[in-house]
């Protein structure tokens, strides 16, 4: 109902990394926040998905690069909860730039709407906008494959998202499903309490190297290829490889990555089987097979291509110039959202005030 839109000119959705950046080079480039821009999160506090980071994480056994705009992370404290320390970090940044952030607000759908706008909902009413940047993450929508009998099991099965600590597993058989840096991080743990069995789909690829910010530039190349085909951007792991890290030092020196099999055939009530008679036992499987875009409230648009994939020009969508994604394909990552977030607002200040005057 057109009375209680609210006209705005840019809406950013989600305020972790991309959503933040995005929001810091709005305010750069002029718009004023509240009046001009706001941000709609679906959290309660600030720290996008690192919020929800199990406890145990800390930020030594993450890749680390995670400075926003204008405000270095400096040395962060890695003997705290990655989750708090982050979380910590957003929520100064929010308050250090005045961002316009409100919360919880869940957008439910994007739509077209009368004119040049493009209406967003949220608990917190339906704005009207002339511009969209999308920076939803891919926390909200974790990702379990199917397998032939997943629904009989009787054990319990919980994906990364859902896993809290190791001492919920103590004594347990556990099965951990996955090939990514988030698997070896729990298996080493729960390794520690439980007998465990590792299975991933391909082969792991240890590159033997740290992870350079040159390594993510090429990441970032490999992802933005399959974007701009309109393909969906694929796991992060799948162009990455497992460099090192202290998760993947200490889970080699425990012998923890020694055993791996092949992915099962199928799911029995109590354990999983392969096709040629082996059978693992287990009163738990865990899913650490990674994440898909929380992008389910754009489907109104209609932007999917046959790939699967929402075809991008830089962080513009193709088919919809006045949604830009950040966060998605290519700038998912810490690394890429920065930029993402700044070639987004300029595309949007270029899209809504052309010629307008540059505070950068
Ligand atoms: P998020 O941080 O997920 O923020 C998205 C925000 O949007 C959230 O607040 C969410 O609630 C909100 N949202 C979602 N849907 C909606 C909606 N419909 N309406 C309103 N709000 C919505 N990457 C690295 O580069 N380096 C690392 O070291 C690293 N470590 C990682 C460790 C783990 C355990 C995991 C799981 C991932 C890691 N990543 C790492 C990937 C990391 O998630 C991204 O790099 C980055 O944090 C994503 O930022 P984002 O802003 O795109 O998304």
């Amino acid at each position: 109902g057109g009375v209680r839109e609210k006209a705005i000119d840019v809406v950013v959705i989600g305020a972790g990394q991309a959503g933040l950046s995005s929001a810091y080079f709005l305010g750069r480039l002029g718009f004023v926040p509240h009046r001009e821009f706001v941000v709609l999160d679906a959290e309660d506090g600030a720290g996008g998905a690192w919020r929800h980071r199990w406890p145990s994480l800390r930020l030594d056994g993450v890749h680390g690069i995670h400075d926003l705009p204008g405000m270095p992370f400096g040395a962060p404290d890695a003997t705290r909860p990655a989750a708090e320390v982050v979380a910590g970090y957003f929520a100064d940044y929010e308050r250090r730039f005045d961002l316009p952030v409100l919360r919880p607000a869940p957008v439910s759908a994007v739509r077209h709407g009368a004119g040049d706008r493009l209406l967003v909902e949220s608990p917190h009413g339906t704005w009207a906008a002339r511009a969209v940047i999308n920076a939803t993450g891919t926390w909200l929508k974790p990702f379990i494959p199917y397998y032939p009998g997943i629904g009989d099991f009787r054990g319990r099965q919980l994906h990364t998202a859902d896993y809290r600590s190791a001492e919920e597993f103590r004594g347990m058989r556990v099965v951990v499903v996955g090939g990514g840096i988030s698997a070896v991080e729990l298996l080493t743990e729960i390794s520690a309490v439980a007998s465990t069995t590792w299975v991933t789909r391909r082969p792991p690829e240890f590159t033997g190297e740290e992870f350079t910010p040159d390594k993510g530039r090429e990441v970032v190349a490999a992802v933005e290829r399959r974007v701009r085909a309109g393909l969906p951007p694929g796991s992060v792991v799948s162009v990455t490889g497992l460099p090192e890290t202290t998760a993947i030092r200490r889970a080699r020196r425990l012998g923890v990555l020694d055993g791996r099999l092949p992915i099962f055939n199928r799911i029995t009530a109590d354990g999983v089987a392969w096709r040629d008679g082996h059978f693992v036992q287990a009163d738990a499987i865990l899913w650490a097979t990674g994440f898909r875009p929380a992008i389910d409230h754009l489907a109104p648009l209609r932007l999917r291509e046959p790939g699967g994939g929402i075809r991008l020009d830089g962080t513009r969508a193709v088919a919809e110039p006045r949604l830009h994604l950040v966060g998605y394909g290519p700038s998912a990552s810490t690394i890429g959202a920065t930029r993402a977030g700044r070639d987004a607002a300029r595309g949007v200040r270029d899209l809504l005030k052309p010629g307008g005057a540059v505070r950068q």
